[in-house]
């Protein structure tokens, strides 16, 4: 039986951007449409999008709801940030310093810092207190305006703390009003007593495929696997093994794919069927092809190009034009990319990957939303969608790339409940 349900009709929006279409995710020149409508209110039947239609028949169809103002605002699909790293211990601030000096990432990491600096701070951490940690961090996340959050485990890397972390985030799925995907991330890094010798390196990934993928799968903690996929990091072989164990499992896939270097990743994703393939600055021709043929979304997430100081873009043009779903997220994570800010992150996808506004906009929506396997859940205002909605203190959606780092998010709902207000 359901809930008595409650219905709100949001009235005087100055723009709806409905994104509106298929359950899929837009490739194309379709990526170029995000359905503004100026003559539109959006009602919110219990926990669905009930109707987008001009007010006075939304009025009429549901008498009884209440009215949410949007004073002049523009209304949105609840932001999809699908691709973070939100449970963590302590940040990394001290590393930003370090490269502005001339170490690189990489550089860093082989000194012990990086990700082996967050591996060695989780394992320390009780689970509560990385509940509480990621609680007041994805409320941060929600303040900008996102509805549904991806994340992964990864900063454990042993059985003990991969389920530690993953069901910390399960907890804080529960407890938050956000929308939460889980991603198991057990190969984020060889960790370090496992890089000593080639039989230990080997033991590592055993580990990986033969007790974590297995537990995480039996205790249904995670949607996804990923695998970072990266000169000095997995190899593509070893990425593949990981992978085919995972959905053997019955997890869905997702890769870091061609960050750094052009390694084989995105051809990876694209021949294995991975759900998405993240990252892609280095991506090469073949690899853009290879994704041309799949179904696999290209996340990409220039706020860690940004952060990092490098010059080097994903060829967001490139991948649009050769039929790519392109989505945005923030990346957001202790080491390369602390922002909760996923309209900065449209704002760096006009500025710096040249897509339009409707662009960015579709690929932090509906496209985040496909890159989550989730497309016919959340990702557009349209009857039967889940009630995923942000409302921006704007008055076209142009703006929302516009002012960049600025917040211009008022309020958000999730499943028809309010999240976040300011
Ligand atoms: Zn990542």
């Amino acid at each position: 039986m359901s809930a008595p349900s409650s219905s709100l009709v949001f009235v005087n929006a100055a723009q709806v951007v409905t994104c509106a279409g298929p359950p899929r995710a837009r490739r194309g020149a379709e990526m170029r449409d995000a359905g503004e409508r100026t003559d539109v209110g959006v009602a919110v039947d219990g926990n669905r999008i009930g109707a987008v239609a001009p007010v006075g028949p939304l009025r009429e169809q549901f008498p009884k709801a209440q009215e949410i103002d949007c004073r002049g605002g523009v209304l949105t699909p609840g932001l999809v940030d699908s691709h973070t790293h939100a449970l963590f211990g302590r940040p990394r601030f001290e590393e930003q310093e370090l490269r502005a000096s001339g170490l690189d990432y990489m550089e860093i990491a082989r000194r012990g810092g990086g990700i082996h600096a967050s591996v060695r701070d989780l394992r320390a951490q009780s689970e509560d207190a990385l509940v509480a940690a990621a609680r007041t961090r994805l409320m941060r996340l929600a303040a900008f305006g996102t509805t549904t959050v991806e994340v992964k485990s990864g900063y454990g890397l042993t059985l003990e703390d991969e389920l530690k972390s993953l069901r910390a985030i399960a907890r804080v799925a529960r407890e938050l009003p956000l929308r939460i995907v889980a991603t198991f991330l057990g190969a984020h890094e060889i960790p370090l007593e496992h890089r000593v010798s080639a039989a230990r390196r080997a033991e590592y990934l055993d580990l990986v495929v033969k007790e974590m993928i297995p537990a995480v799968a039996r205790g249904e903690l995670a949607r996804f696997a990923d695998v970072f996929c990266e000169t000095g990091v997995y190899t593509v072989e070893e990425s593949r093994t990981i992978l085919e164990a995972a959905r053997r499992a019955g997890l869905l896939l997702k890769l870091h794919a061609d960050e750094l270097t052009s390694s084989g990743g995105a051809e990876l994703a694209a021949s294995i069927g991975a759900t998405s393939a993240d990252h892609l600055a280095a991506i090469s021709e073949a690899g853009i092809a290879a994704l041309s043929r799949a179904s696999t979304v290209a996340t990409l997430l220039p706020g860690t190009m940004l952060f990092l100081g490098k010059t080097t873009r994903a060829p967001a043009r490139a991948l649009i034009d050769a039929g790519v779903p392109v989505a945005l997220a923030t990346d957001f994570n202790p080491g390369t990319s602390p922002t909760p800010n996923l309209p900065l992150v449209l704002s760096l996808g006009v500025s710096q990957l040249r897509l339009s506004a409707a662009e960015s906009v579709v690929a932090a929506t509906v496209n985040g939303a496909a890159a989550l396997g989730i497309a016919e859940r959340t990702g557009q205002l349209a009857p039967g969608y889940s009630a995923d909605l942000t409302l921006f203190d704007v008055r076209d959606v142009r703006e929302l790339p516009y002012w960049y780092g600025d917040n211009r998010c008022t309020a958000t709902w999730v499943r028809g409940k309010p999240c976040h207000s300011s």
